[in-house]
């Protein structure tokens, strides 16, 4: 492990589907303790980048540096062992089940429910992200479902945390809370990677930016620095008309 480099580094990351090049040769860095965005157009292939530090897709080509090592990471649990939690876009939850049943399903085997569901109490409480474990998720609204999936992430104490647009299926005050929690996160010294197609949530929140285009990266700034026109070209390219 490295003193002071980075939490995470991508060097010149690949991923082909065929001959298409959803990623070609991305380099990131994450430091610890930052919100770091990684701003695209849809496309641009955020998605694809973050299912290759996760393990959920094989990179075709390049490195992944955690803690200074190059590491590979073959499934989602080899990523939840090193410290990396996610929640998709999309969830995988198991409606006829309760929140609690969800959460155990993903832990290992042995640990009783009642555990479960009073970690999981503490953590929706310690990070402003109501719960109630007994409810079934058939019950729950999109909001509610995204906070199981948090809570999840969280009861493996990741040192990195990955969002894949998160805000695209909250109302704003859910946004707000969910804003509250990230910064909750950053003060404890963990690292967000948060993808967002949204200037003004980057801006807002974020303390780095990584901008994707066609699979490449384009820019990497301070948000707060840029302006929203010079953020939108480094995502959709000078070409553009004004914005
Ligand atoms: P984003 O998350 O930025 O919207 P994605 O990473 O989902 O972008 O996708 C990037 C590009 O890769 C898109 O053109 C998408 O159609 C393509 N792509 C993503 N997954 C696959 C796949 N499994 N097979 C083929 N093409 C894919
Ligand atoms: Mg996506």
């Amino acid at each position: 492990a490295s003193a002071g480099g980075p939490l995470l580094a991508v060097r010149s990351l690949t991923k082909l589907f065929g001959s298409f090049a959803a990623c070609n040769g991305i380099d990131l860095e994450i430091q610890p303790g930052e919100i770091h965005a990684l701003l695209g157009e849809n496309g641009a292939g955020k998605s694809t980048l973050v299912k290759m530090l996760f393990g959920v897709l094989a990179p075709t080509s390049g490195e992944i540096v955690w803690k200074g090592e190059a590491v590979r990471i073959p499934s989602p649990g080899a990523a939840r062992r090193l410290g990396i939690g996610m929640v998709f876009q999309h969830f995988s939850l198991f409606e006829a089940l309760t929140v609690a049943e969800n959460i155990a399903l993903s832990l290992s085997p042995g640990i009783s429910l009642s555990k479960v569901a009073d970690e999981a109490s503490r953590l929706s409480h310690l990070y402003g992200l109501p719960l109630d474990p007994k409810a079934h998720v058939a019950d729950l609204s999109v909001g509610e479902r995204q906070r199981i999936e948090i809570v999840r992430a969280l009861l493996q104490n990741p040192e990195l945390i990955i969002l894949d647009e998160p805000t695209s299926v909250l109302t704003p005050q859910e946004a707000d809370r969910l804003f509250e929690t990230l910064d909750k996160l950053k003060a404890e010294g963990r690292s967000v990677l948060y993808i967002s197609h949204r200037l003004e949530e980057v801006q807002r929140i974020c303390d780095r930016a990584t901008v994707l285009r066609h699979g490449k990266v384009t820019g990497a700034c301070d948000p707060r620095k840029e302006t929203p026109a010079s953020l939108a070209r480094m995502m959709v390219g000078s070409d553009v008309a004004s914005v």
